[in-house]
């Protein structure tokens, strides 16, 4: 059976990372691609980052494979004027997408192309776990001519859904392995009221549901020192949304995931589909020059094979294409190479 998948493409890099990851999912397996505006390409057609059309489309898939969105012309700080963030926001609220994982680990291959010596970053295998639709992104605003704030609030029902989210990611990536599961909570307890009960109810959940795994509260500023100095160091990474922390760009994938419901690896499902993207964005200064990293893009593509459609023999081809392609030598731009985008799928589509 073909599944169904919505694909925004965005703006900048955005059309030419999706045109080759549709090409590589061709190459594993049978599915319906459905494209739509999205972000700036869609406030240019219709006034608005995100059309209720495209919204319902979106409900209607097994899964949505987004690019990035953004760039110069459409940035505003009128806060009348339409903003291509808001359509990641739109969507994220409109498909109950709570949770967004965000796997961290080098391969082997690209220990020598990343900013960090290779001791520091050997052997990091780390996932961060971001609330996505409480705090201050959804609170409410204010804006006079002299004027503004956000209202950051999260109710304890918010807080408990993202924290089993992780405990749950810990439980499952230590089984079968030697490794013992930690969750390592980030927050701003010092300051904020939020954090204080954020620290609360993660505290108690921990206690009533999972004590068997090891929990440590960390202030944002120190998880963000011990990430560079001791990445090996941390499991499962769970965070708000002000306090999110990335690696290195062009690698990246995300999944968002919403729901009650399982998928098949006991992950946090979707009643609805799932939403996968790179992390990285839009990358308008190299848009249109053909040297774009494909691979956070294609990796976001295995996430949603393996998250949002339980087709695990074909995320572990994808994966480990990606991962051959980079044996082989494999180097964008962003990498200390000079391939392309072009050469990149054929280097990973020559490893399927
Ligand atoms: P960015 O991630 O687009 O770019 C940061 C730097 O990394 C740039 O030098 C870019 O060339 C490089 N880069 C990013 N992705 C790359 C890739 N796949 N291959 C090679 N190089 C890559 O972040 P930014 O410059 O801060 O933002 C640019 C635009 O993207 C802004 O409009 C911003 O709002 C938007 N943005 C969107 C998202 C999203 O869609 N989720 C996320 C972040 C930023
Ligand atoms: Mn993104």
């Amino acid at each position: 059976m073909s599944h169904l998948i919505v694909t925004l493409p965005g703006d900048g890099i955005g059309p030419e990372i999706i045109e080759p990851t549709l090409e590589l999912l061709e190459a594993v397996g049978d599915f319906e691609f459905q494209e739509h505006l999205f972000g700036g390409a869609s406030i240019d057609a219709h006034g608005t980052a995100l059309t209720d059309e495209v919204l319902n489309a979106c409900k209607r898939a097994d899964a949505v494979l987004l690019a990035a969105v953004g760039g110069p012309k459409w940035d505003t700080t009128d806060p009348s004027e339409p903003r291509p963030e808001q359509g990641l926001l739109g969507l994220r609220k409109g498909l109950g997408l709570y949770a967004n994982l965000r796997p961290v680990k080098p391969l082997p291959a690209l220990y020598e192309a990343s900013p960090l010596r290779r001791e520091r970053i050997e052997g990091t295998d780390l996932l961060v776990v971001r609330e996505l639709t409480g705090g201050i992104y959804f609170g409410e605003k204010t804006r006079t001519e002299d004027f503004a704030s956000d209202v950051c609030g999260y109710s304890r029902e918010e807080i408990e859904r993202i924290a089993r989210t992780a405990f749950g990611a810990a439980e499952r990536r230590s089984s079968g392995g030697s490794r013992k599961p930690k969750v390592s909570s980030v927050d701003k307890a010092n300051v904020l009221e939020t954090s204080r009960l954020w620290r609360q109810v993660v505290s108690e959940l921990h206690a009533r549901e999972f004590p068997q795994i090891e929990l440590e509260h960390v202030l944002v500023d120190n998880a963000a020192m011990q990430l560079v100095s001791a990445p090996r160091d941390f499991d499962v990474i769970l965070s708000d949304e002000a306090a999110m922390l990335t690696g290195s760009i062009g690698m990246l994938p995300s999944a968002s995931l919403g729901g009650d419901t399982r998928s098949p690896d006991g992950s946090p499902g979707t009643g609805g589909p799932g939403l996968f993207e790179p992390v990285h964005g839009s990358a308008p200064d190299i848009a249109g020059t053909g040297a774009a990293n494909p691979l956070a893009m294609f990796l976001s593509a295995a996430m949603m094979l393996h998250h949002g459609l339980g087709l695990e023999s074909e995320a572990a081809a994808v994966e480990s294409a990606v991962e051959g392609a980079l044996q082989a030598g494999l180097r964008t731009a962003d990498l200390g190479g000079s391939a392309g985008t072009k050469q990149a799928t054929e280097a990973v589509l020559a490893n399927i």
